[in-house]
């Protein structure tokens, strides 16, 4: 189950609120852009999500339940942190296992669930090699599959994408809506970049300066902008 739902929500770093109230629901299996231009809050928002900040005010339910003062790791959610946060002195294989070896998992439980994941990121091939012998896209792959083995409700990408070259982002998107195919679990996609929404998305989510601005399908927000921002940033030209 991916349900999540945030109750009026808000976010204050000293003084400043970064996130006026806000509400937002997500439903199990969609996929969702959080979308708007740098320092919109589309990282504390995800953030606050995943358990990292607390919320100021408000509170959020996963599946029902209040996970407003869960930790992180107890939330049931994935977060897919960029490649470089592998561990180089390891194999893809322990890589990967990382989380469920962490959890006191069997070795052979482990085993099974690291080449489950491999096999559904054509990563079975390269499960003995380190990370430095991986490709940049291979290495996100690797970074992915730890998420998967943890069989979160939800995945939550930061622009998981922002530090490789175009080519190889183009791929990835493909790869990452695949995926999503595949598990049919909640993601939540953090980018700002228009066409990765466009493209991804099940729900859009607009975002500036902290406030929704629109929430909606792609086609309905290039369609029916609510205003000239949102119109702006993925609306049809007029
Ligand atoms: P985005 O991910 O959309 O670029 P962020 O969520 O990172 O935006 O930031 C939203 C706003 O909150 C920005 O003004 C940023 O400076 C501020 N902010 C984020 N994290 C902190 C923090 N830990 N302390 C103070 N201000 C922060
Ligand atoms: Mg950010």
């Amino acid at each position: 189950m991916g349900n999540i739902t945030l109750n009026q929500i808000t976010k204050k770093f000293g003084e400043v609120e970064v996130i006026p109230p806000l509400d937002l629901q997500i439903t199990d299996g969609e996929f969702v852009v959080f979308v708007g231009p740098s320092g919109c809050g589309k990282s504390t928002l995800m953030r606050l999500i995943a358990g990292l900040e607390d919320v100021t005010s408000g509170n959020i339910q996963i599946d029902g339940r209040d996970a407003t003062e869960t930790p992180p790791a107890k939330r049931g959610l994935a977060m897919v942190f960029q490649s470089y946060a592998l561990y180089p002195h390891m194999s893809v294989r322990k890589n990967i296992a990382f989380p469920l070896r962490m959890a006191g998992m069997s070795k052979e439980e482990q085993d099974a669930k690291v080449e489950a994941a491999a096999s559904v990121l054509n990563l079975s091939a390269y499960l003995d090699r380190r990370p430095g012998q991986l490709s940049g896209g291979q290495r996100q792959r690797v970074a992915i599959g730890r998420a998967i083995v943890r069989e979160p409700a939800a995945f939550l990408f930061d622009e998981p994408l922002s530090n490789l070259d175009a080519a190889l982002r183009v791929g990835m998107r493909m790869e990452i809506s695949e995926l999503h195919k595949k598990l049919a679990t909640t993601m939540i996609y953090v980018t700002h970049d228009q066409v990765e929404a466009m493209t991804m998305a099940d729900k859009i989510v607009v975002l500036q300066a902290g406030v929704i601005e629109q929430v909606g399908g792609p086609l309905e927000l290039y369609h029916r902008p609510r205003n000239t921002f949102v119109a702006g940033f993925i609306g049809s030209p007029k």
